[in-house]
């Protein structure tokens, strides 16, 4: 721990001191070279510059893709082992620039794909009837089944149901569901047993969980506090669905004390706009915060 945290001051130290050294204009009384163009100078940069996001694929290790629009979108992965590949989540849009979903996936591989979707947010699920089919668990299914029947939409693609336990076979390696309900009914984390990834959906985000409630935030602590006395030891890092790459197993722990705090009323307050992209607006939720965890959270109502 010691050791990270010097290095990420080091790290940063070492990128000050590069963006110092090629930021550096030459001095005033440097003459121009003959026959030479003056040089352009140097651009305006505005600090809230943002490049319009792309949906990108990202090798994140050598059997881990991700496919997001931005970082704060819907990230999605594709794991790709020796026989087949597993593909978590289908993203928040069914195309981009003339390309489907499944076509970056295909970018990727070509190995027999294996869809599951964290939980049934839209955000996770636009692609799947690309896919012909994909596994979800029941509570997912039926709430996606729910949004069908409000919207007269048909569901187009077949629905595979997933319970806590089930074991998926990749062949080389297997997949544990592990069902971690509270941002949303139907949610299940994905543990890699050969690589220990644990995929956590919208359950575990460094950004921030959102949706959190005086009884979301019960089932929240108790999950993170399962997967932290059951299952530590297997995680290697947390793969997310938002907010950027994976990160540390610890956001588990992280997150198991936020939770803690805030049950107890002891929780650090911080701005709802101190945080990523969310709800600045709405001033009637809470955010969170300790270490690298944030809780978005929507306190009861006083009467
Ligand atoms: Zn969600």
């Amino acid at each position: 721990m010691k050791k990270s945290v010097l290095s990420l001051f080091v790290a940063s130290f070492i990128s000050v001191a590069v963006v110092a050294l090629v930021g550096q204009s030459p001095s005033a009384g440097q003459a121009q070279p003959a026959g030479q163009p003056a040089a352009a100078a140097p651009q305006a940069r505005n600090p809230l510059y943002a490049a319009p996001p792309r949906l990108a694929v990202r090798e994140i290790q050598d059997d881990l893709f991700q496919i997001a629009f931005g970082l704060d979108s819907t990230c999605m992965y594709v794991l790709v082992t020796r026989d087949k590949a597993l593909v978590v989540d289908t993203q928040t849009m069914t195309e981009f620039e003339g390309k489907k979903i499944i076509d970056y996936v295909k970018s990727i591989t070509d190995k027999p794909l294996v869809v599951v979707n964290t939980h049934a947010h839209r955000d996770h699920i636009a692609g799947n009837p690309q896919f012909g089919e994909a596994h979800l668990s029941a509570p997912a299914i039926e709430e996606v089944t729910a949004a069908a029947a409000r919207d007269k939409t048909p569901i187009t693609y077949t629905m595979k149901p997933l319970k806590d336990g089930d074991l998926i076979d990749l062949g080389d390696r297997k997949i544990e569901v592990i069902a971690i309900p509270a941002h949303s009914p139907g949610s299940i984390a994905l543990l890699d047993h050969k690589t220990g990834y644990l995929f956590t959906g919208d359950e575990i985000d460094p950004g921030q969980v959102v949706g959190m409630n005086p009884e979301k935030i019960q089932k929240h602590h108790a999950n993170m506090k399962m997967l932290y006395e059951k299952h530590y030891g297997k995680v290697s890092m947390i793969v997310p669905a938002h907010n950027g790459a994976p990160v540390t197993k610890r956001y588990i722990k992280y997150f198991m004390d936020l939770d803690a705090k805030i049950i107890a009323g002891t929780a650090p307050e911080v701005p709802i706009a101190d945080g990523p992209n969310y709800d600045r607006w709405n001033t009637t939720m809470t955010r969170y915060r300790e270490h690298f965890a944030s809780v978005v959270y929507t306190k009861p109502q006083s009467k």
